[in-house]
């Protein structure tokens, strides 16, 4: 396994690896961070007893720092930093570095769901971050293409009217867009005002394709996936 923490940091990062500092130096500004190889050493630990309190074997644990601006300059000797443009070849250089397989079929596909279902993705408030006004919020289901908006409804398929792209989910990206702004669940109403969708049948087909939450009357959605 492979814990890979990306940072997106721009200027001259130096990693003090004996007093556990990360130092970005941009415009002739010093700045301490909390050093990310910490941090992913942290990661391994906790990560390691998740996994053996699961009752799995004992699973070998790398970290990696990725630098993700390829303009940032890197001081350190450590090999665990690196730039993301070389992370494929390190994958590679890393995976040579172990043999067997530790983990069977089955194993790895349990520990996947495990790890899905032990999940907490951390909730932002994008609009009150960005102040944004939910009214200013353009609505419509957006083109997978050229992101124009909105896609229009022709023959149970939504179609593009700038590029011409047809999609039968496009409505998906868009109710992926509506849960990172507005939060995982929706009303019939609020889909079809975010969708931009006149016809009820429409928004029904739509709407059976989501998990129902609570009773009939005033029931919301749940935006799952
Ligand atoms: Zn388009």
């Amino acid at each position: 396994m492979i814990i890979i923490e990306v940072k997106n940091i721009t200027g001259t990062l130096t990693f003090d690896e004996e007093r556990h500092q990360m130092i970005r130096t941009l415009e002739g500004k010093e700045e301490a961070f909390l050093d990310p190889l910490l941090q992913v050493r942290r990661q391994k630990n906790l990560l390691q007893k998740w996994i053996n309190a699961k009752g799995y074997p004992e699973t070998p644990i790398e970290t990696l720092v990725v630098i993700s601006k390829l303009s940032t300059i890197i001081h350190t000797s450590n090999p665990s930093v690196i730039h993301s443009a070389y992370l494929p070849f390190k994958i590679n250089e890393l995976s040579n570095k172990y043999g067997g397989q530790v983990l069977g079929q089955n194993d790895l596909l349990r520990l996947g769901q495990e790890l899905k279902q032990a999940h907490t993705p951390r909730k932002v408030d994008v609009l009150q971050k960005y102040k944004i006004k939910k009214e200013n919020l353009r609505v419509g289901v957006h083109c997978l293409g050229c992101r124009a908006l909105p896609m229009i409804r022709v023959y149970g398929k939504w179609q593009c009217s700038f590029c011409g792209v047809v999609s039968v989910d496009a409505h998906i990206e868009s109710l992926r867009d509506y849960r990172l702004l507005l939060g995982n669940v929706i009303t019939n109403r609020e889909l079809r005002g975010f969708l931009q969708i006149d016809s009820e049948r429409i928004a029904r087909s739509i709407i059976q394709s989501l998990y129902p939450v609570g009773k009939t009357k005033g029931r919301t959605y749940r935006l799952d996936f």
